[in-house]
């Protein structure tokens, strides 16, 4: 249960002074709807006015607040769009000050003739006038605390300006009280940060520009907090997976050596590796969670299969679960594939199969017939009963989610342990610090070696300008048999005027290529994107024209050529994905990445990077350091964490120091009942990380 204290955090919005129902929409549709959302969003910059120099020594465009005296009004006549105009004076010089459209008794009335006034905001030179248009304060001398010294700018959100968000804001920070200290206190005076409410409040009412950052000491301690509080449920959760009765496979070995005889090749050092550590994992008496990270192409699915073949030999059955049809069928061939000959039953269901041959599929599992049974979500289905399923692959688990990782370890659970063994696999390698924070609570292998003998794409980068010489070139490398994938950037809701639509670009090769030409993107249902992947997949089309949804995986081994439209638009690993699509034939491929605007620096080193390595890992790391530095189209990428304030790029260095204290804290303290354990507990309910606590016996 949530600790009292938090309760006035979790308050909704709407309680605090000037938001209203509109208000509180808007808030709930870029940060929450608590108080406790607004404490994470944090100002990007200040305006300074605590610059209060004479006016004969005001730089132009400078922020000053000034104390003057009101000379003369100038109103303009009725109907007139001249401004209404102001002058004032102080000892070394004039200034006006401008309104348009204004309210003339209003002005009057704030700034009468022969009065001081304190006047706040940015100066301009017009016409050798000092100027301010619409001052951001005026008020009477014994007012000067009204003014504030320094004000946060707040980024501009939908409808939201800065000024109502600092009202906002200091309505929501009036209502925090001090939380007992959870961090370590070596830690906290070692990196002078401050304690949680003081921070909180240091991040919100920043008073020069070094307080922006976030590894200034206040909101470097609370991406640490937010960090610790991930790192700590991720540990909460990996204990509780241990403490779970499992299977413990490990018998046999002759189907596996079987397979080993049957392959055409040898498994390379790093599938070996992983192999090693997954047989470890399943002999243990407690349930496997592990993540198998290798590039597209690096061979994971011998290394799964490997696995499964475990389970088998153990008497039970295994399943591989794939995001989408198309790639649980080219699953399922390959497995066929690698062991033909072997005495083993592998089927395949998925959502296409239906009536007899569904049921004859649903009894043969039921009877153990089935050994390994490969699908879509279809695994999933109340109706799907196996004999004894004792472990699963997960295909690109980033596409399923945690209900649904559930509800097929509920399936296994059926014999009396409590948590199925489950492989993890995901063709996305992350940073080894993400990996910490994305997948902390699940052991994780690298496939970081790919098998002998692929040959680099050969990555070129373009103008988009040299587009005729393209289209000339696949024309005459189709000839010779080849296929190509042709990317163009997703259209972004009309914002994006100059992207080039997928379709216009269908439209174009169509004329060059006529029927040949194929078109999937996002806004198709799946059924038929899946059927124009067959067709592509089987050869009746050789260039298939596609926004990034193309399937992440998706083998096609003719295809040789990929072409990329407005490449410097995409982050670095959706390019890396996006290659992956082709070399893996015998025949040598080619990458072309074509660029529009190639101005941000960023961008360059994206593309260079690119042409440099075909090492994911690599690719990963450097997406990682460029990040944040230019605006690209889908930086979220897909299995990377959100965090609530902590910077992954700003703050990364954090993440290694906060997992080992989590694991330190859990070993010393399991069940956080010291003090300090208590506190910890209130961190957890704090960023939301509470879903393990009730793992934690007493408190
Ligand atoms: P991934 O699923 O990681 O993208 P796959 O498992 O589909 O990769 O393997 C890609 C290709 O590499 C397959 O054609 C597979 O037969 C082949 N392969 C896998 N391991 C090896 C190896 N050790 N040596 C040679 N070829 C291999
Ligand atoms: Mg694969």
């Amino acid at each position: 249960m949530r600790p009292e204290i938090l309760y006035p955090f979790f308050a909704d919005t709407v309680s605090l002074p000037g938001v209203g129902g509109r208000i509180a929409a808007l808030l709930e549709k870029i940060l929450g709807r608590k108080l406790l959302d607004i404490f994470w969003h944090l100002p990007v910059d200040i305006i300074d006015r605590r610059a209060c120099p004479p006016l004969s020594e005001i730089k132009y465009d400078q922020v000053v607040t000034v104390k003057v005296t009101i000379d003369k009004h100038d109103a303009p006549p009725r109907g007139s769009r001249r401004p209404y105009r102001v002058w004032c004076h102080d000892d070394s010089g004039r200034l006006q000050l401008i309104f348009f459209h204004a309210k003339g008794d209003y002005i009057l009335r704030q700034l009468p003739v022969g009065e001081v006034r304190l006047i706040s905001g940015k100066v301009e030179v017009f016409n050798e006038q000092l100027q301010m248009s619409h001052p951001d304060y005026m008020v009477s001398p014994d007012k000067q605390d009204d003014i504030p010294d320094v004000e946060p700018i707040y980024p501009l959100t939908a409808g939201i300006s800065s000024k109502v968000m600092t009202k906002i804001a200091r309505g929501a920070l009036g209502k925090l009280v001090p939380l007992p200290e959870w961090q370590d206190a070596s830690l906290r005076s070692r990196e002078a940060w401050p304690p949680w409410m003081e921070a909180v409040k240091a991040a919100h009412m920043p008073q020069s520009h070094g307080d922006l950052p976030m590894n200034s000491p206040a909101r470097a301690r609370l991406a640490y907090d937010e960090f610790l509080a991930n790192q700590l449920a991720l540990e909460i959760m990996r204990r509780q997976n241990q403490k779970k009765k499992g299977r413990s496979l490990r018998a046999g070995g002759t189907l596996r050596a079987r397979l080993l005889e049957n392959l055409p090749y040898q498994l390379t050092n790093a599938q070996n590796r992983c192999i090693g550590e997954i047989e470890k994992d399943l002999a243990q008496p407690y349930a496997m969670m592990r993540l198998l990270q290798g590039d597209v192409g690096s061979g994971k699915t011998v290394v799964a299969l490997m696995a499964m073949l475990i389970a088998v030999e153990n008497n039970a059955q295994a399943a591989m679960i794939a995001p989408t049809e198309i790639l649980a069928r080219q699953h399922y061939v390959s497995l066929l594939d690698m062991t033909a000959g072997m005495d083993i039953n592998i089927a395949v269901l998925t959502g296409r199969d239906k009536g007899r041959a569904r049921q004859k599929t649903l009894d043969d599992l039921m009877s153990g017939e089935i050994d390994i049974l490969v699908g879509t979500h279809a695994l999933f289905q109340k109706d799907v009963i196996y004999h004894d399923l004792a472990f699963a692959v997960v295909d690109e688990q980033h596409r399923f989610g945690v209900e649904q990782r559930m509800a097929l370890s509920a399936k296994g659970a059926a014999q009396g342990y409590g948590a199925m063994d489950m492989l993890a696999m995901t063709a996305t390698p992350i940073p080894r610090t993400l990996t910490l924070t994305a997948y902390g609570d699940m052991d994780s292998s690298r496939l970081d070696e790919k098998p002998p003998g692929r040959k680099p794409v050969d990555t070129r980068i373009i103008p988009l300008g040299r587009l005729d010489e393209v289209v000339q070139g696949i024309k005459r490398a189709l000839v010779g048999g080849n296929r190509a994938f042709w990317i163009c950037p997703l259209v972004e809701e009309s914002e994006v005027l100059d992207l080039a639509a997928a379709e216009e670009r269908y439209r174009h090769l169509e004329q060059v290529f006529g029927t040949r030409v194929g078109l999937v993107h996002g806004k198709m249902k799946s059924k038929e994107k899946d059927d124009v992947m067959t067709r592509f997949v089987s050869g009746d089309i050789d260039i298939l024209v596609a926004t990034t949804v193309v399937e992440v995986g998706v083998n096609v081994p003719e295809a040789t050529i990929m072409i990329i439209e407005h490449a410097e638009r995409f982050g670095l690993s959706q390019l890396h994905q996006l290659r992956g699509r082709v070399g893996r034939g015998l025949e040598k491929s080619t990458c072309l990445l074509l660029y529009g605007n190639l101005s941000g620096t960023a961008a360059k080193a994206r593309l260079e990077i690119m042409r440099e390595t075909e090492d994911g890992f690599r690719i990963a790391e450097e997406d990682l350091r460029l990040r944040g530095a230019g605006e690209l189209l889908g930086t979220r990428q897909s299995g990377m964490p959100d965090f609530k304030v902590a910077s992954l790029e700003e703050n990364g260095q954090l993440i290694a120091i906060a997992r080992d204290d989590a694991r330190l804290i859990m070993e010393k303290d399991p069940e956080l009942k010291s003090e300090r354990g208590q506190a910890l507990r209130i961190l957890l309910y704090l960023f939301e990380r509470d879903e393990g606590v009730k793992y934690l016996t007493s408190g």
